[in-house]
């Protein structure tokens, strides 16, 4: 589904990705870990068009998105959730939900010229999708919070639930399990392979070594910019190079 071709992104001197490449089959759960500053986030920003990187290519489903704006890869079927929760804290958990189904309508609205009525209809619709989303991560009862009010963990299930709006094909997600609670995360664990059922591929950074373990198929290692492992979740575990790579951060 997704192919990652000898990308180099630099920041002045520094190379935060160095030749790079990944290779991602469809339906599976693709783990990204290293220490920290090892490129990983920067790994995501360049698959979400929020960096062109310096060289390589970028291929989803068969397509370079090399030089498209986030918000066209985002409608081609790549959706993410950010290392920091990004949420509109003032507007509640349902409108943080439509305002990602709206972009869709706008455009479709301005492409076929729609009026009142249609997009009227198109808002009860976004309305029913936002509840049906809200319901599949376990927060329908919160669907009127305002997101900031919301406790931590199910911030988190929001940004996912935002995410799935797009109907993406692909789901990244930074670190989804940081600062959550154990409960948080079986629940996390248990939203992500239920995605993951209904035939969502998903590239994951975590730190946490357990959820890596139990979720991803394949995982690659980061360090200083570079791949230097890659292969299933247990035999990366085992790496010299990979121990090695965690000891010295
Ligand atoms: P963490 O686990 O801490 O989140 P990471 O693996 O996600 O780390 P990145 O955020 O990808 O690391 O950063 C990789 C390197 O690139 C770091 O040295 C970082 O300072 C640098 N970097 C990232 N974005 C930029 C930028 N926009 N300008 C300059 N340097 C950047
Ligand atoms: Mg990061």
């Amino acid at each position: 589904l997704l192919k990652v071709d000898s990308v180099l992104m630099q920041f002045g001197g520094l190379k935060a990705l160095n030749n790079v490449s990944l290779s991602i089959k469809r339906g599976t759960i693709h783990g990204l870990i290293g220490p920290n500053g090892s490129g990983k986030s920067t790994m995501m920003n360049v698959l979400t068009g929020i960096y062109i990187p310096t060289a390589g290519n970028v291929l989803y489903a068969g397509k370079s998105v090399v030089g498209s704006t986030s918000s066209n890869i985002a409608l081609s079927g790549i959706a993410r959730t950010f290392q920091n929760v990004q949420l509109f804290g003032e507007m509640t958990a349902l409108q943080n939900i439509m305002v990602g189904l709206h972009h869709t309508f706008k455009s479709n609205l301005i492409e076929i010229g729609l009026h009142l009525p249609a997009y009227l209809k198109e808002e009860r619709e976004a309305r029913k999708r936002g509840m049906a989303l809200l319901k599949f991560v376990g927060l329908e009862e919160l669907a009127n919070e305002e997101a900031r009010n919301l406790p931590y963990g199910k911030q988190r299930l929001l940004e996912i639930a935002r995410a799935l709006a797009l109907d993406p094909e692909l789901l990244l997600l930074d670190e989804p399990a940081a600062g959550l609670t154990a409960p948080d995360i079986k629940e996390l664990l248990r939203i992500i392979r239920k995605i993951r059922d209904s035939g969502v591929t998903f590239i994951l950074i975590e730190h946490h070594m357990d959820v890596v373990m139990s979720l991803c198929d394949t995982v690659s290692v980061l360090d200083f910019g570079q791949k230097i492992a890659e292969g299933k979740p247990a035999e990366v575990q085992a790496d010299e190079k990979v121990i090695h790579a965690y000891l010295g951060a």
